[in-house]
Parts: structure tokens; C-alpha cells; sequence
């Protein structure tokens, strides 16, 4: 190991990576389990991506008409396209009721009724009595609902005496000969010193990777770093292949506008001036699930139908809402159409575009969070020491394709059940095995490497290339000769990795180096997310192979496992999806034809 880096040693039960929705609710189930928590992030916890999240949190209250957690069931199964894993939704489901009433008394500010209960919106693919019509179930605080999540998940961290490390960037877990994670090698960006976190239990919550993509929804933060550590300690990466693409992404900016927004009424329309989405979703119409919305989008575009110079998007409208209540229930997409398209949405249409919003894959788990290491004998196998939540994860309870206000609530409810567990495994204060003496090498090594890096490439040339490749020939649409294509194309391009170089070779607030870090990461997630979905042959929610039109249930009703070898390569395995639920109060849902 190169002696410039002297390492300061942290013992904890356990270690938290991420400060997001998930992590924050981690870290407070934990700490109030009196486990001494350390939570590792490398941005303020209010910065996580999570304060974006603007529409709402399901959960089947029913304050606005009838309601059943069994109804949010179903059509979360029919939104994943039957991969989800049946019983991890059905736990998520029934604990979403309590989960909100949870956050409720934690203190997030949900915009009430005039009666004075929780309000809730209408939202893609959540519908009555199994797929009649649509229902209100997104509870919210007007459109800045993770902003209020995260500070109150905050507050109540602090109040439990969590403590926090900020702006500390975790580089690699520790892993011991067996396989089993006794911790996470972190630098702090501030000080340029290096951090040796050793604990019983490590819980990654570092979030998605939208910034694999050129055009994303998401914060430039996004970069994957959990799935990318997990890939390089030989465990695999699932379903990567399914990327959400928002209906609604500002033309020119990608920044979002809520599916909210359609929720309160607003509605699509074409160059013609058509509301085209009464053709492909006659029932749910605008509010179908965002793989439908997207797609029907594309189809318009690809049709000549788009509007503009380039005819290459189209119009939301929200002008017949009125001043007052875009003012009262979307005041923070109201400004972002302001600022990003120079469009008062009181009077004009907001230009728009699918645009690149969440990962339904990740680390794969089990319902307590639990990462899998899944085996011949054994598909539910567990690697121990480890567990993931939050948009990194793949619990599986979004499968092929997630509905809107699905996640927030994954975060609070898998957040919760992993704290549960983990206080369940661990006695407070246990002795920690011994690390062997190298522990820290392996990630100490891979950063000193990339600091002295003097190759012929900048960190942001082979990004941009990387986000081209993505954009390109993993988007809405595609083909086997375009993922071919796409395959050699990001090999080729993660092939210069080697050849990176780095103009700056300090410690303290490098941010090139930060850059080359997860610009690692983000590439191990381009790379799955690419092969698994060249070797997908059907179509299956946000997988639409326009070679394989059909959803194929025979052959692919199955998780694809991407697992990355010491030499760079990537095999795929599968593991077959859960077929069943955990109490007897509802029965697996058969597949059945998806229409909205
Ligand atoms: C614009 C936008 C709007 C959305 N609106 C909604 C909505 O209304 N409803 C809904 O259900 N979903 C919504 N989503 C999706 C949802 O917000 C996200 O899936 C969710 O917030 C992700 O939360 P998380 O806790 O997993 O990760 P994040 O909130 O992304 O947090 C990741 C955390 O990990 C830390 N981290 C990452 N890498 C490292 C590292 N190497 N070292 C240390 N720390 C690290 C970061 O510092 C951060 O604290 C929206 C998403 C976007 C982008």
C-alpha cells in the first residue's frame, strides 16, 4: 500500500452509505435501536437526490375514496410487468399506511383536505378496484415532498444521536477472504484524510445512476457508487436493464415536471393539437404507467407528429388549471417551466420529452434488504455483512417498470424493514472480527492509481462518450442490431478507462478525482445495464425490443444477474422471480395482458 495515506480508524455496529430518503430512515431505525450508527455521505444529507422528489408517496389511505392496500398491490405488479417479486410488494404495500402515518408524525407537512386529512393525487398506473379507474392515492407536500421528507428524516436522525460523516466519499467496501463485508474505506473530500469505517453491517443507500445517460432527471450525484463498489466485490448487479424514461422532461434541460401535474388534470397533445394518449390508454389516458406514457410519446415524435423546428416534442398542458391551483398544489414546477422553457404554465403549454428519471435495477435483495448472492443451489442465497435500500437496491418491487410515488415509499418502508432486521442480527456494541492487516489496500490502491493517472483522456471525454453510447442505443426503444451495437460500443469506450488522466493531484476538495471515481462506478452500470438488455429478448415494461414486440413469460420471467469478473468481463446469470406472498391475506397475482 503507498505510505502517503495514513488511515483513521471508526468502529461502529453499523455503517450507513447515503443520506437520502433511504439512508436517513435507515439510519434512524437504527440508531433508535441503540446501534451505534455511523451514516457516510458525500453530500450534506438535505442535498441527496431525494429532496427533488416532487409528486407524492402512495399508500392506499383512501382519504379521498375508497381504497385497499391489495388494489396498490395489483397495480404495482401490473405496473413492474409481473417481475416484481410478489412478496417484497406486498410487504411494501400493506406497511405503506403506516409508513405515512410515520412520516406524518415525524413532522413532513402533507397538504390536507379542508377537513383537514392527508390530500391525495391521482398518479400514473394507481387505479381502483384492480385497473377500473383511477384512484387519489399519492399523499404529497404540494410538489416538494422528498424536500420534506429529507428534513424531517434528518432531524429525527440527529434527535436518535446518529452521527453523521458528510462529504466523505465511501471508495470501496471491505471485504474479508469468505466474502463477508466488515466495513467501507471512505475519504473525507474536505481534509484529504482516509477513513477506515469497521462494523458488523454495512447498508448501501447511495441512490441511482442516471447519470449514465446524457439527458437525466436526475442530480449530478447520481452516479451508482454502491452498485459499482458491489460490482468490484464480485457480487452482481440485477435487472439493469429496465431505465425509466419520465414522460415529462423539459425539452432542452431534461429538468422534471411532476407527473403531479397530469394528476391534477393536465393533459398531452401533439402537433395536431390531438390528446394522442386517448388512443393508446383509453382508459387511463394521460395517467397510464410512465413506460406507456413514454413510449406512445416516441411513437408521436417518430411519426412526424412532434412539434418544433424539429418537430422533437410535445406539449403538457396545464393552462386550464387556473393560476390558484398550479400556485397552490405545483408551485415548484410552476417556477421550474419559468426558468427552464421560459413558459408561464398559467397561460402556455410546457414543451416536453421522455427523458432518462430512475433505475428499477440494482443490488439485489431480499424484503429486509438483505443482499443477495445468489447461487446454483441457492437463488436467494445471502451475502453477509451487507444490505442495500433505496434506488440502488432491487428488492424487487418495481420489476420491469415503476409507478410514480412508488419510490419515496420504498425508501421509508425498505429503509424501516432493514433497520428492523439489522437490530434483530446484531447485539449493540458485539465485538467486530479482526480486519486483516491489508483491508484498506485494495481501495487505497484503486485511488492512488486513479490520482496519478497520466494517461490521454479526461474524466469528462470518456463520460461523454459513455452518455452518447447510453442515450443512443439504450433509449426508449430498441433492437437487437442497436444493442449489438451498443454493446461494443460501451465495452469499447470502458476499455479507456486505463488511459484516464488527471490534471490534479491533491487530496482536499479534488473534484477531478472525485469525477474519475464515479465515473468507474457509473461504467460498471452502463455495462449491465447494456448487456443485460441485449440479451433480454422480449419486452417487458421499460423494455421495449422492437425485435421481440411480446412480453415472453415462458422464457424471460426471470431477474438478470450481471456479474463482473477480476478480468472486466460480465456473464449473466438469472434467478427466477417471487412467486409468492407472505401471509395469507392476498395470493399471487397470474400475468395477465397489461393495458391501462
Ligand atoms: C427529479 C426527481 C423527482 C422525483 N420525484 C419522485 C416522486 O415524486 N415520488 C417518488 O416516489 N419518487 C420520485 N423520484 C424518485 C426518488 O426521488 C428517488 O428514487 C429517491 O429519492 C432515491 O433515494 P435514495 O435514498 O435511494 O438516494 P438519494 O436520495 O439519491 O441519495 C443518495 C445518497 O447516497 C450518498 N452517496 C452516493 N454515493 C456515495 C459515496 N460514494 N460515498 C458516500 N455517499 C454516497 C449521497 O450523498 C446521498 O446522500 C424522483 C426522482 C427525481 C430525480
Amino acid at each position: 500500500m503507498p505510505q502517503a495515506y495514513p488511515i483513521t480508524e471508526h468502529k461502529y455496529d453499523v455503517i450507513v452509505v447515503g443520506a437520502g430518503g433511504a439512508g436517513l430512515r435507515a439510519t434512524l431505525g437504527l440508531a433508535a435501536a441503540s446501534l451505534k450508527t455511523a451514516c457516510v455521505t458525500k453530500v450534506f444529507p438535505t442535498r441527496s437526490h431525494t429532496v427533488a422528489a416532487q409528486g407524492g408517496i402512495s399508500a392506499s389511505l383512501g382519504n379521498m375514496a375508497e381504497d385497499n392496500w391489495r388494489w396498490h398491490m395489483y397495480d404495482t405488479v401490473k405496473g413492474s410487468d409481473w417481475l416484481g417479486d410478489q412478496d417484497a410488494i406486498e410487504y411494501m404495500c400493506r406497511e405503506a399506511v403506516p409508513a405515512i402515518y410515520e412520516l406524518e408524525h415525524y413532522g413532513v407537512p402533507f397538504s390536507r383536505t379542508p377537513e383537514g386529512k392527508i390530500y391525495q393525487r391521482p398518479f400514473g398506473g394507481h387505479m381502483r378496484n384492480y385497473g377500473e379507474a383511477p384512484v387519489q392515492r399519492a399523499c404529497a407536500a404540494a410538489d416538494r415532498t422528498g424536500h420534506a421528507m429529507l428534513h424531517a428524516l434528518y432531524q429525527q436522525s440527529l434527535k436518535e444521536n446518529a452521527e453523521f460523516f458528510v462529504e466523505y466519499f465511501a471508495i470501496d467496501l471491505i471485504m474479508d477472504r469468505d466474502g463477508e463485508c466488515q466495513g467501507v474505506i471512505a475519504w473525507n473530500l474536505d481534509d484529504g484524510t482516509i477513513h477506515r469505517f469497521h462494523a458488523h453491517l454495512v447498508v448501501l443507500a447511495t441512490g441511482g445512476y442516471g447519470r449514465t445517460y446524457f439527458s437525466c432527471t436526475s442530480a449530478h450525484t447520481c452516479t451508482g457508487d454502491g452498485n459499482g463498489m458491489i460490482a468490484r466485490a464480485g457480487l452482481p448487479l440485477q435487472d439493469h436493464e429496465f431505465v425509466q424514461f419520465h414522460p415529462t422532461g423539459i425539452y432542452g434541460s431534461g429538468c422534471l415536471i411532476t407527473e403531479g401535474a397530469r394528476g391534477e388534470g393536465g393533459y398531452l397533445t401533439n402537433s395536431e393539437g390531438e390528446r394522442f394518449m386517448e388512443r393508446y390508454a383509453p382508459t387511463a389516458k394521460d395517467l397510464a404507467s410512465r413506460d406507456v406514457v413514454s413510449r406512445s410519446m416516441t411513437v408521436e415524435i417518430r411519426e412526424g407528429r412532434g412539434i418544433g423546428q424539429d418537430k422533437d416534442y410535445l406539449f403538457l398542458h396545464l393552462e386550464h388549471l387556473g393560476r390558484d391551483l398550479l400556485h397552490e398544489r405545483l408551485p415548484g414546477i410552476t417556477e421550474s417551466a419559468k426558468i427552464f422553457s421560459g413558459v408561464d404554465a398559467a397561460k402556455e403549454p410546457i414543451p416536453v420529452i421522455p427523458t432518462v428519471h430512475y433505475n428499477m435495477g440494482g443490488i439485489p435483495t431480499n424484503h429486509h434488504g438483505q443482499i443477495l448472492r445468489p447461487t446454483e443451489k441457492d437463488a436467494d442465497a445471502l451475502a453477509p455483512g451487507l444490505m442495500a435500500i433505496g434506488e440502488c437496491a432491487s428488492a424487487s418491487v418495481h420489476g420491469a417498470n415503476r409507478l410514480g410515488t412508488n419510490s419515496l415509499l420504498d425508501l421509508v418502508v425498505f429503509g424501516r424493514a432493514a433497520s428492523i432486521k439489522a437490530a434483530e442480527l446484531i447485539k449493540p456494541g458485539a465485538p467486530l472480527r479482526p480486519l486483516a492487516a491489508d483491508s484498506a489496500d485494495y481501495a487505497i490502491d484503486r485511488l492512488d492509481r486513479l490520482r496519478n493517472a497520466k494517461g490521454g483522456s479526461k474524466t469528462s471525454e470518456i463520460r461523454a462518450a459513455m452518455q452518447r453510447a447510453m442515450q443512443d442505443n439504450a433509449a426508449v426503444f430498441r433492437s437487437s442490431e442497436i444493442l449489438a451495437e451498443g454493446v461494443k460500443k460501451i465495452d469499447d469506450i470502458a476499455g479507456r478507462l486505463p488511459d484516464i488522466q488527471l490534471s490534479d493531484r491533491s487530496m482536499i476538495w479534488n473534484s477531478d478525482l472525485v469525477e474519475a471515481l464515479e465515473l468507474g462506478n457509473l461504467m460498471a452500470c452502463a455495462r449491465a445495464t447494456m448487456h443485460s438488455a441485449e440479451a433480454r429478448h422480449e419486452s417487458r415494461g421499460a423494455h421495449a425490443h422492437e425485435d421481440y414486440p411480446e412480453r415472453d413469460d415462458e422464457n424471460w420471467m426471470k431477474h438478470t444477474l450481471a456479474w463482473f469478473a477480476g478480468d472486466g468481463s460480465i456473464s449473466l446469470t438469472y434467478r427466477p422471480v417471487h412467486t409468492w406472498t407472505l401471509t395469507g391475506e392476498v395470493d399471487y397475482m397470474e400475468p395477465k395482458a397489461r393495458v391501462y
